[in-house]
């Protein structure tokens, strides 16, 4: 793959020269070339090798917080061990020539290592930990660990409950201030690209149907078709990697 799709290249120009604006979502196949494995689509996807039900949701912390925090403390290792791809890079470029809303669903922190200001993690961050009973906020770990292994997590300086991981687990809400932001890039944005997201996990998957309700374009970037490629404008088979870096040139 070397080049745009021409309606692709074009409907971008066409927003940059009429002062339009941009929204990029982003979800686990955009940090699938950096080495983070995805939640679903392959074989050594995250929900193929362990049970969701067992490892993000409320009452699985209070079943067995040391398997939980385990599990996070070897996906924290993960991203810090991964690197931000060209694709990241690229992003980050191109909100220097276009103003451009960044809104993930991902929890690892490689678009901001790659330059991008996230505007909304909708999904929350795994290094943002916090009580899990009164929700006071801790700093991240600096000792992070190869392989799952039960680990009994630290303890609340201000309350002496478990800390758990940032992330919005299965069946909890997502941050009101991040929602909020996703929404208002969606409504307000001329083109909507969607990138590495099968579009499964609502409300984010709502998303580009919103923006399209609201006169956006909407073009998704996967290498696969999704459950939302027959609402889009355009779609571009393609990985984040490959595609990104080529929108600026
Ligand atoms: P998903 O795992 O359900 O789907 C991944 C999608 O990425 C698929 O459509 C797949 O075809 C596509 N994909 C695979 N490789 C790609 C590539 N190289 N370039 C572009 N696309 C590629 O992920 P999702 O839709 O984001 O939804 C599920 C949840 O997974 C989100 O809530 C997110 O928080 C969580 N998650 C995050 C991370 C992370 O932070 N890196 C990793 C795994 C899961």
């Amino acid at each position: 793959m070397d080049a745009v799709p021409a309606a692709i290249a074009e409907v971008l120009q066409r927003t940059i020269d009429t002062g339009g604006t941009l929204c990029v979502l982003t979800g686990a196949g955009m940090s699938a070339e950096s080495g983070i494995p995805t939640f679903r689509g392959t074989h050594d996807s995250l929900w193929s090798r362990f049970d969701p039900m067992r490892l993000a949701t409320a009452d699985a912390w209070r079943e067995d917080p040391a398997l939980v925090w385990g599990w996070y403390r070897w996906r924290m290792q993960a991203v810090r061990d991964a690197q931000p791809h060209a694709g990241h890079r690229a992003l980050a470029a191109l909100a220097r020539r276009v103003p451009l809303s960044l809104v993930t669903q991902n929890v690892d922190d490689l678009h901001e290592r790659a330059g991008s200001i996230v505007d909304a993690h909708v999904h929350g961050g795994l290094f943002a930990l916090r009580c899990f009973a009164c929700g006071h906020a801790h700093t991240a770990l600096d000792d992070y660990m190869e392989g799952v292994q039960r680990v009994e997590p630290m303890r609340c300086t201000a309350c002496g409950d478990r800390i758990r991981p940032g992330v919005v687990w299965f069946g909890e809400a997502l941050p009101d201030d991040a929602w909020t932001s996703a929404v208002d890039a969606a409504e307000r944005c001329t083109l909507m690209l969607v990138v590495g997201t099968s579009g499964l996990v609502y409300p984010a998957a709502g998303l580009p149907a919103l923006a399209r309700r609201k006169g956006a374009t909407v073009v998704e970037i996967n290498p696969e078709p999704t459950a939302l490629s027959t609402e889009m404008d355009l779609v571009w088979l393609a990985t984040a990697a490959q595609a990104l870096p080529l929108l600026v040139g």
